[in-house]
């Protein structure tokens, strides 16, 4: 792709070179970062889908940043906001007795767009805090209800939750686990991820739901009830692999929980606010109302960072009563008022635009043109919904094996697809897509032809 643009204030070269010595990247190697490589690539201009480095050289993001510029990147009417609220007030401390505004109208209008009685917010700063707030809010509701054991935590193979050293440890992501860090083991308990691809081949989704509900009961039994706290699911997988569960899963998962005394939280930092075509997936998707949903991401559509752990009135309950007496805690940033701002002008940008109804639109028809990548050679599935997606890579079609890890098949993949201006996220047998919501029929098509291609060259290579 090519429009000019001004680079001419960028030594890109410098750039690359201070970066490796200078700023480390989350989930990079870090001996990476020594070798005469190429390095990372600079960008320094983003509008709408659209990326350009500083070379000038211009890109979709089909990425969508990092799951996250759900209403497009640099939109004025948000900047005008950041402004303004600055000007009014660039701090506000939350501690306490003191208050602002545009907090109360955001946990007020997420008390509006969230399911059931979920009309309790904890801001944070990231999707992590939140997944972590939601750990300390279960613990806290047992203990208020005498259940001093429910400590544990249920979570998933494959999923991701968070990188504070807590919530990396509810990750069933091993590869992003390095064994020196000696994470809580103890207490974090993984059942399968719905993979139909794989685990669910052969079986039809009834049968397979039936078996992930069984394997979830018996790992309830196997822990013991009065053991855990809580159990976290994304309703899609993100970085895992975007897994779309089988029908009634979610809804059969919530009730064994509901069974058995746990906290069903569930984690939408990625899927809330448009990326399944619904504010929240969980009950206009998938028929469920949780106990707690924690979100970020989109919430901001990363203009700031900004996360919620949003809670239920029963849980309020527990904690508010006599014998509760929780303290919330809170950080410096909690509910930063200009962060708060730029949420509620993100919703209404999401309201006033019909992005939802948009992205209900154009995600089939981004999966179907996806889908037609199959007949590659080295494309083994295609799966996700709406605007999140990805295509896994592997070496043999029938036997499904994969390419060995230090292959990186995803990242040489996404290589040809930079060459051809398409950013793609790769996760070693993975290409990931989650663009931000405004794409347009157009762009997908644009997107599935340059991915096409860019398969086909990295076909070649292995020829
Ligand atoms: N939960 C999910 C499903 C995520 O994908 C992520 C980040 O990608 C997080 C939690 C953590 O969010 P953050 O990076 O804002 O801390």
């Amino acid at each position: 792709m090519s429009e000019k643009v001004d680079v001419s204030q960028f030594d890109t070269a410098q750039i690359v070179a201070d970066d490796k010595r200078h700023f480390h990247h989350p989930f990079q190697l870090i001996d990476l970062m020594r070798e005469e490589g190429e390095g990372a690539l600079p960008f320094f201009k983003a509008d709408g889908c659209y990326l350009w480095d500083t070379n000038g050289n211009k890109y979709f993001d089909a990425v969508g940043g990092m799951w996250c510029t759900n209403v497009g990147a640099s939109r004025e009417e948000i900047a005008r906001v950041m402004y303004e609220e600055t000007m009014k007030a660039s701090y506000i401390n939350p501690f306490v007795d003191m208050t602002h505004p545009s907090g109360v109208a955001l946990a007020k209008k997420l008390a509006e767009l969230t399911p059931g009685d979920l009309n309790h917010t904890l801001f944070t700063v990231s999707g992590s805090t939140a997944t972590d707030d939601a750990y300390r809010l279960a613990v806290a509701y047992h203990r208020c209800r005498d259940n001093f054991n429910k400590t544990q935590v249920l979570s998933r193979n494959k999923a991701f939750h968070g990188s504070t050293f807590l919530t990396q440890s509810f990750c069933g992501k091993a590869n992003e686990k390095p064994e020196y860090f000696n994470f809580l083991t103890d207490m974090v308990h993984f059942v399968s991820a719905p993979n139909s691809y794989r685990e669910g081949a052969g079986k039809t989704p009834e049968e397979f739901k039936a078996e992930l509900l069984q394997e979830f009961e018996d790992k309830i039994l196997e822990v013991g009830a009065d053991n855990i706290a809580c159990h976290y699911a994304e309703p899609v997988y993100g970085g895992g692999g975007c897994f779309v569960p089988p029908e009634g899963y979610h809804k059969g998962i919530i009730d064994l929980c509901h069974k058995y005394d746990i906290l069903y939280i569930s984690d939408e930092v990625v899927t809330a606010f448009g990326r399944l075509g619904h504010f929240f997936a969980s009950e206009d998707r998938f028929g469920i109302v949780p106990d707690i949903i924690t979100a970020a991401k989109g919430l901001t559509s990363g203009y700031i960072p900004m996360g919620a752990c949003i809670f239920s009135d029963r849980i309020y309950d527990v904690l508010a009563s006599e014998e509760g007496r929780f303290t919330i805690v809170g950080s410096t940033y909690t509910a930063h008022p200009v962060a708060a701002a730029v949420a509620l002008k993100n919703i209404e940008i999401i309201e006033r635009e019909n992005l939802l109804e948009h992205v209900l639109e154009i995600g089939p028809y981004f999966q179907k043109q996806l889908n037609t990548l199959k007949d590659l050679d080295i494309v083994g599935d295609v799966r996700g919904s709406h605007f999140m997606q990805c295509v896994e890579f592997v070496k043999n079609k029938e036997s499904k094996e994969i390419f060995p890890d230090e292959f990186d098949i995803g990242k040489r993949v996404s290589l040809h697809a930079d060459s051809l201006g398409l950013i793609v996220r790769p996760l070693i047998n993975l290409n990931i897509m989650s663009p931000a919501l405004t794409m347009t029929k157009e762009e997908v098509d644009f997107v599935v032809s340059a991915l096409r291609k860019a398969i086909e060259l990295t076909q070649d290579d292995l020829r």
